[in-house]
């Protein structure tokens, strides 16, 4: 199998340098590199031979398999190789090589953590709900969401993240009607709705957190929505276990939504995989097929969005357990008023 995603490289080897290639054969596994991360690979790598490459990482893996002396069957990743270094593999090794398209053979596995996985996802996840925590007191009229977003970004970092694990939202009132906003130097207003969707990088994994506050005093309509959400956030957590499909999971959101008279605005899925990368396998939206197993960590984030008014999402990593699911986000999920 040639491993050309580095997240599933780093996943198999241990090898988190951006250039590389995987090769994992029954007989041993060859990690391409250049000279680049000699170093870094020595220290990562293990259960892998590194090959520091000289003329191209693709060309010397075909001239590796080359060498064969039999005909050879190679999986790789459609989703993850170009067009362009297709052929160039093809070209490099010629008919003796069988290419197999395999899309997501490792992604499977990524998705069940192990228990030194998970331990690594509940530090990062409780490091981010600390992030949030402690940047409520800036959270007021006034500061811009660029630097609002600046600042818990800083905060992860302090506390010794990589760094965010995707850009950070920060989305002020009608803007947080928006998803997926970029932070503007739009100031903060009173009586405004704010998203805030953050992440943080820590031992390689990622955590992702959404909490939605109001500056000044709520609506009755905005406080009702805020219910319904958190509603079906519970909903949703409570539909979480081993056997179930991901699709129920979804459903469970969107139906307590629904009875609420506020599916039409929940306008995205329920959530998300997450474990090196922020957003891995299963998808957890409509119908979805995929089995939820013990030891999968995933979002749980349902949210609607007015036009005009504002959106509110809350959303929580867990980590799938032998009967349910528990919470590793710690941040309060009560309807903030600052
Ligand atoms: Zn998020
Ligand atoms: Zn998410």
């Amino acid at each position: 199998m040639l491993v050309s995603q580095p997240a599933n490289i780093r996943y198999l080897c241990g090898f988190s340098g951006s250039a590389g290639v995987l090769l994992v054969a029954t007989s041993e596994s060859i990690l391409f590199t250049d000279s680049r991360y000699t170093f870094q690979a020595r220290e990562e790598v293990s259960g892998a031979r590194i090959h520091i490459a000289k003329k191209g990482l693709l060309r010397e893996v075909g001239a590796i398999l080359k060498s064969r002396k039999s005909r050879t069957s190679v999986a790789y990743s459609s989703s993850h190789l170009t067009v362009a270094q297709m052929e160039a593999l093809q070209a490099a090794t010629g008919p003796r090589v069988r290419w197999v398209k395999d899309a997501s053979a490792v992604e499977t596995l990524r998705a069940v953590k192990d228990d030194a996985e998970v331990a690594a996802m509940r530090e990062a996840a409780v490091l981010i709900s600390r992030v949030f925590e402690t940047a409520l007191s800036a959270i007021k009229p006034g500061i811009s969401e660029l630097d609002l977003a600046g600042r818990l970004e800083l905060s992860m970092k302090r506390r010794g993240a990589s760094g965010p694990s995707f850009e950070t939202i920060v989305a002020s009132g009608a803007r947080s009607a928006w998803a997926h906003a970029r932070p503007q130097t739009k100031l903060l207003g009173k009586g405004e709705l704010v998203v805030i969707d953050q992440g943080a990088i820590l031992h390689g994994y990622c955590s992702d957190l959404t909490r939605t506050v109001f500056l000044g005093r709520a609506s009755r309509k905005v406080r009702r929505l805020y219910r319904a959400v958190l509603e079906a956030q519970e909903a949703a957590k409570k539909a979480i276990r081993p056997g179930v499909t991901a699709g129920a999971i979804d459903k469970a959101a969107r139906s307590t939504l629904k009875q609420h008279g506020l599916d039409q605005y929940f306008t995205h899925s329920t959530g998300h995989g997450l474990g090196l990368e922020v957003h891995e396998m299963p998808r957890i939206g409509r119908d979805e097929k995929f089995v939820i197993q013990k030891g999968m960590v995933l979002t749980v984030e349902p949210g609607v969005y007015l036009e005009g008014l504002g959106g509110i999402r809350i959303e929580d990593d867990v980590v799938v357990t032998e009967n349910g699911s528990m919470d590793l986000t710690t941040a309060p999920r009560e309807f903030l008023e600052l």
